[in-house]
């Protein structure tokens, strides 16, 4: 099957084609950084240029909140959607997730302001050279040091250094997490369950200081799209709750405030045959030469055994080099789409070969990952669905 498309379309997709994260412009690792400097916090660049400095920042970061797909669906968020033309003061405009478009990626590079080839959380799963396992880095399983994994400050850790008001508004179950720790810590976290005790409190934090930055999370949204894709009512029904939840909190701003809504990440939903998902598990071409498989199904990093490295990135280029970008790690570095430098800590933490998705396709393992291998809706690649995420404003 594979063999046969390859065959018919023998060129492979040529790695400078891939739409890169806008890293230092407009990514998610430009949005943190840009408003603490506004609020004067030493050591930070405001480099989205064109957002004005407020003193009181809230980020409300919807899960699974794409561009792409907010802008599909109006009459579910009519909120949202009137933040798109900048009709409430603010301005709406998307910013680049950073790749790979995953969570734990993500929300590492907003809490930083870093992208992924510093922070070092390149993937939902990366190989630990210290170990040479796996090590999924939304679950934080097998548990690893946080600090020596990520060593650098938080902004809201610098935020609070230099007497801002800093603090996080999320479900209490994040309140301790080893990624909460790396990516998300600084000033004081406060665990709410439903989404309007966040918000509520949110509004409330913001006001606690005269300069303030609090983040704000929900999660539904995402873990819709996965399980039911975003075509389901159960997806509808989160987008909707999403755009009461912010115009909630929209309207509870104190003062001299802005409120961010953003996301982590867009989706697309993947069909269910052997076409669209190609079984790593199954396929005895893909899995020669490979020690492990990393990543998820549309941003793969593949640890190739010792001496096999250049074999598996011919066969994966030839076999899938048509749906994927298919990249060797130096390549994926040179081309940057880790960011415009990977330390080298986070160097071995890569794939020997990379593979972002172009296509509508996934790369699977049904035995290894029976679970992600189920999911309808899917993300980590550089797509716009998936890349693209809102950056709404609000000011009061
Ligand atoms: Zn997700």
């Amino acid at each position: 099957m594979t063999q046969l498309s390859a065959w018919d379309h023998p060129e492979p997709l040529a790695l400078d084609s891939a739409p890169l994260p806008e890293y230092g412009t407009g990514s998610l690792a430009d949005l943190l950084p840009t408003v603490a400097a506004g609020m004067g916090v030493p050591g930070l660049t405001a480099t989205i240029t064109e957002l004005t400095p407020a003193d009181r920042v809230c980020v409300f970061l919807v899960d699974g909140l794409g561009w792409e797909q907010l802008r599909d669906h109006p009459d579910e968020a009519p909120f949202l959607t009137s933040l798109l033309a900048g009709s409430r003061g603010g301005t709406g405009r998307p910013l680049t997730a950073g790749y790979p478009a995953t969570t734990a990626t993500s929300l590492a590079s907003v809490g930083t302001g870093l992208p992924p080839g510093l922070h070092g959380l390149p993937g939902y799963t990366v190989r630990n050279p210290a170990t040479g396992e796996l090590m999924n880095q939304l679950r934080w399983q097998p548990y690893t040091e946080p600090r020596p994994w990520q060593p650098y400050p938080t902004v809201f850790q610098l935020a609070h250094e230099a007497g801002v008001h800093a603090a996080q508004v999320s479900s209490p179950v994040f309140a301790q997490t080893p990624l909460t720790k790396v990516a998300l810590s600084g000033g004081s976290f406060h665990g709410r369950l439903t989404g309007e005790e966040r918000m509520d409190l949110a509004a409330r934090q913001l006001a606690a200081g005269d300069r303030s930055l609090v983040y704000t999370y929900y999660a539904e949204l995402d873990g819709a799209g996965h399980r039911y894709g975003l075509a389901s009512d159960t997806w509808r029904g989160q987008l909707m709750y999403v755009d009461r939840l912010a115009q909630r909190l929209a309207e509870q701003l104190p003062p001299r405030s802005a409120l961010y809504v953003t996301a982590d990440h867009g989706m697309v939903d993947i069909p269910f045959d052997e076409e669209h998902r190609i079984d790593f598990d199954a396929d005895w071409e893909l899995s020669a030469g490979v020690a492990l498989l990393g990543g998820e199904g549309r941003a793969r990093h593949v640890y190739a055994v010792p001496g096999a490295a250049n074999d598996v990135l011919t066969c994966w280029r030839e076999v899938l080099g048509e749906q994927f970008w298919v990249a060797s790690r130096d390549e994926a570095i040179a081309a940057g789409w880790f960011g415009p430098h990977v330390d080298e800590r986070v160097y071995a933490r890569l794939g020997d070969v990379i593979a972002a998705a172009h296509d509508d396709v996934l790369i699977i393992a049904s035995e290894r990952e029976p679970k992600e291998s189920a999911l309808v809706g899917n993300h980590g690649s550089m797509t716009p669905a998936e890349q693209l995420v809102p950056l709404l404003e609000v000011r009061s």
